[in-house]
């Protein structure tokens, strides 16, 4: 499939406002009987249901050994408190989520969620040892003007603001083009090694070397047939994945196709 060498791709499905708890049971089962254990051995498999069906969909991991990580949507800054509405980091700690998608665009755009608001999110949830997926990405309009670098750079040094070297290491950074989720259109491999590339520059601007490691997925639009110059393309470290990850059947092609060559 002409996968590069080297480190195991993370591959994270998104299925933000879908599934009620029965359906995510089902889609859970049926994504398991579409992989087999040396699947999950090469590629990180990580489910992101909505709160709704975190605990059934754990439940299911559970009981049935499965190798999928849980990860959740979103969550508030705040460990308890008078936040009517709000989930708490420790909340889903206890539910065995191990990632936590921070500043999505829809989030950013539908929802007034800033650089600060997210630098907080990233923070707790690091505070119970967890990892946010920092989601950052262009609209077409800056894109247009020119400024995909300047925005992403900004979005990404307030990311991991509020974290030590060591721990933005271990964060994953999400680059999502605003224009290519949800739309069909995916930016091309070497166009989001580009700003993937600068992602990972300025997170070293701020740790230097200590975060050289640090893991970068591509979102936007991809599917089965397109997903393998995502992860063959040597700065890309996996992928975000909406709309296609509620399919199990398209779901477990992009896992497989994900994998790297023998
Ligand atoms: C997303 O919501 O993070 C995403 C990348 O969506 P889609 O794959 O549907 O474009």
């Amino acid at each position: 499939m002409g996968v590069k060498r080297g480190k195991r791709p993370l591959i994270a499905g998104n299925w933000k406002m879908n599934l009620n708890h029965l359906e995510a049971i089902e889609v859970v089962q049926k994504l398991s009987y579409n992989l087999d254990p040396s699947d999950y051995e090469e590629v990180e498999v990580v489910i992101c249901p909505p709160f709704t069906a975190l605990r059934s969909v754990q439940t299911v991991i559970d009981a049935d050994k499965l190798k999928f990580g849980l990860g959740a949507q979103n969550c508030h800054w705040q460990q308890k408190g008078a936040f009517t509405g709000e989930i708490s980091p420790s909340m889903l700690k206890k539910l065995d989520v191990s990632y936590v998608i921070v500043g999505h665009s829809e989030r950013r755009q539908l929802f007034g969620e800033g650089d600060e608001e997210v630098a907080k999110k990233a923070r707790a949830v690091r505070d119970q040892e967890m990892t946010p997926i920092i989601c950052v990405g262009e609209t077409l309009e800056q894109r247009g003007k020119g400024r995909t670098e300047e925005v992403v750079s900004a979005q990404t040094k307030a990311g991991i603001s509020r974290l030590s070297a060591d721990e933005a290491s271990s964060v994953v950074i999400a680059y999502e083009p605003v224009w290519a989720i949800g739309t069909g259109r995916n930016a091309t491999p070497d166009e989001a090694g580009e700003v993937v590339a600068k992602i990972k520059e300025e997170a070293e601007k701020k740790f230097g070397s200590a975060v050289s490691d640090i893991r970068v997925l591509y979102g936007g639009s991809v599917k089965a047939s397109n997903i393998a110059g995502f992860v063959s393309h040597p700065l890309i470290d996996g992928a975000l994945v909406g709309g296609a990850s509620l399919d199990p059947d398209e779901f477990g092609r992009i896992v497989r196709y994900s994998r790297p060559p023998r």
